[in-house]
């Protein structure tokens, strides 16, 4: 009996010691001062004692097991006090991570702000389109060529994966009569090589504006606000003759370079432009396929790629970084 008393005070001692911190003291009373632990079943040994011995061992556990509390709690508050001088009150806290919009989410919510604080409303489609909707329609037979500009992703001879978001435009104009103001945001597909400034699936934001006498100085403004708006009041666009086979005349829009501001860098091949969209008034064939007169009515439209805007805008030089979900550059925004 006394071997085993001597034994476990020389174990309670040395497991004292070795605690490093309040979870392990507590590990520490659980096995020896627990209901179930080793001082407790000290006592049970009593029992085949004499009972002189009984007495005296009593007492001596009895000993042990205040000792060890006293041990513990000694512990315990020089634990506390340390831990207490660690942590500075008055220190703030640490910012939990919390995420935030991808960038080509952000310029997405941009755009359609812009429009929509314009009086414009959001129209969405199907991206699995007839042929009719992504070109017939469109001024675009079958034999167009224009149709090669773009690189479409045929399903079935008269069904493919929408080229553009204008099948909206069309799908709009079948149901609605003017004046009709819309914007056609959505995912767009073309089979063009993975590259820095292609994907095979991509982002695009069209307006369409069809009503009596708009005339192509509106389409002009809307421009002008929207670089405001998008890109800041300082910089500069430039509207230049273009061609798309549902508009007449068309036209393309270049704002002035993010980097250099006109003055010609490397980032605008020194030109001082960037491309930002394509847009002209309403051709009148799509609105006879709509049944709308064009001797009545005319439009604009433009469209643009999300991703262009936002390249332009934040000055990217690869289309491909907005897709490779890399943490480092997606928190830059
Ligand atoms: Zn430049």
């Amino acid at each position: 009996m006394q071997e085993k008393l001597s034994k476990l005070e020389n174990d309670i001692r040395a497991s004292l010691e070795h605690a490093r911190d309040p979870a392990s003291l507590e590990a520490v009373r659980i096995k020896y001062l627990g209901r179930k632990g080793e001082i407790n079943r000290l006592f049970k040994d009593l029992t085949q004692c004499s009972a002189e011995e009984r007495k005296a061992f009593g007492e001596a556990i009895n000993r042990l097991k205040n000792d060890v509390s006293k041990g513990l709690e000694a512990r315990l508050e020089a634990f506390g006090a340390e831990s207490r001088s660690d942590v500075d009150l008055l220190l703030p806290g640490t910012r939990p991570k919390v995420g935030h919009l991808h960038p080509l989410t952000k310029v997405f919510g941009q755009i359609i702000t812009f429009f929509k604080s314009h009086g414009f409303t959001v129209e969405t489609g199907p991206e699995i389109e007839y042929d009719w909707y992504n070109f017939g329609a469109l001024n675009m037979a079958k034999d167009h060529p224009a149709r090669d500009m773009f690189s479409s992703f045929f399903i079935k001879n008269d069904l493919l994966l929408r080229s553009h978001t204008s099948p909206v435009q069309i799908r709009t104009m079948e149901k609605q009569k003017p004046p009709i103001k819309i914007i056609c945001p959505g995912r767009c597909y073309r089979y063009d090589a993975f590259d820095a400034s292609h994907s095979p699936v991509f982002h695009q934001v069209e307006a369409l504006y069809v009503d009596k006498g708009v005339s192509f100085g509106e389409l002009k403004w809307i421009l002008s606000e929207f670089v405001k708006y998008i890109f800041g009041p300082k910089t500069k666009y430039q509207l230049r003759p273009s061609f798309f086979p549902f508009t007449e005349p068309s036209g393309e829009m270049a704002v002035s370079c993010m980097v250099c501001g006109g003055s010609g860098c490397s980032v605008c091949g020194n030109s001082g432009w960037l491309e930002m969209l394509g847009c002209g008034m309403v051709h009148p064939n799509v609105l006879k396929n709509v049944k709308i007169s064009p001797r009545d009515y005319s439009g604009y439209a433009l469209g643009m790629g999300v991703e262009r805007v936002a390249m332009v805008k934040y000055v990217i030089d690869d289309i491909r970084t907005f897709y490779n979900n890399d943490v480092r550059f997606l928190e830059q925004f």
